[in-house]
């Protein structure tokens, strides 16, 4: 009893020295991650397609894929977003912060975020579809070209995929490597995107032991920051599956209309150069302001 009272004074005093603070702003915070204004979401609004996590038309609520995805028959099985980036523009704020404002620690709060909300979803549907919720997973992050790398001094898929490893208790294998840097096409259509993404990813050089770590997962999410067109993640679903992956779906922090790039402000899916990332990074800040 003494023991636990004095817990609870030491718990007292830290929170009294060390008050949370938003892990964005530096404001005081009750829960210890966001402060009001930057709560982060748990849901994309409206009803949205499993697949690629795109906002469903009216008259399709109910369906099980959107019109793009009927299409893509060979694309993601499920697609969980925190956000969508145009309708919850806080998520806009954290995600620029994170890519491009040098802000890696961030990766930590939006990861646990992630892996939150996607255990909850993961739950309710297995519920639902009389499936077991404990099946293994595998997460692998959507890899960034070398150089693209070095420029920024991160790779932030691969920091938000640990993350969301680290909170959920599942396994990351960075099996995939970029072939080649791809180009921007903001204008373009979804078949010119992915053209543009075609090959250029690959296993990481020693197949075999990728295959390994994904033979023994029953579901592979592929993690990434914001999917715009998806012609990315399905690119790179293309390579797990020729590594033998079973289910692919995708975990991403927003989820981006096709075709916003240009409006938004942000870098297509593809990882835009560096360029006109910087281009972007302007326009999202005059949008933000
Ligand atoms: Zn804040
Ligand atoms: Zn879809």
């Amino acid at each position: 009893m003494q023991g636990r009272r004095s817990g609870e004074w030491l718990e007292d005093l830290l929170q009294a020295l060390y008050p949370p603070l938003c892990w964005l702003c530096g404001h005081g915070t009750a829960d210890g991650v966001a402060c009001d204004a930057h709560a982060l979401p748990a849901a994309p609004p409206g009803a949205r397609c499993p697949r690629c996590a795109a906002q469903l038309p009216r008259a399709l609520e109910r369906s099980d894929r959107c019109a793009a995805c009927r299409r893509e028959p060979f694309g993601l099985e499920r697609t969980f977003a925190l956000a969508d980036y145009r309708a919850q523009p806080t998520i806009r704020e954290w995600i620029l912060a994170f890519k491009h404002g040098s802000r890696r620690e961030l990766a930590g709060p939006l990861g646990a975020a992630l892996s939150d909300c996607v255990r909850e979803r993961l739950e309710t549907l297995a519920e639902a579809e009389g499936e077991r919720a404990e099946v293994a997973h595998v997460l692998v992050p959507v890899p960034l070209h070398t150089w693209r790398r070095v420029e920024r001094g991160y790779d932030q898929a691969a920091l938000l995929a640990r993350a969301v490893g680290e909170r959920g208790g599942w396994p990351v294998a960075e099996v995939l490597r970029r072939t080649r840097a791809t180009t921007v096409q903001g204008e373009a259509g979804s078949s010119s995107r992915s053209a543009n993404v075609h090959e250029a990813f690959a296993p990481v050089r020693f197949a075999p032991l990728a295959r390994r770590r994904l033979a023994r997962a029953s579901w592979c999410w592929l993690v990434d920051d914001v999917c715009t067109s998806g012609a990315t993640l399905r690119e790179c679903a293309r390579v797990l599956r020729r590594l033998g992956a079973r289910r692919v779906g995708a975990l991403v922090l927003a989820r981006a209309a096709d075709g916003a790039e240009s409006e938004l402000g942000i870098e297509p899916d593809s990882h835009a150069h560096a360029g006109e990332a910087a281009r972007g990074r302007t326009m999202e800040t005059l949008d933000s302001s």
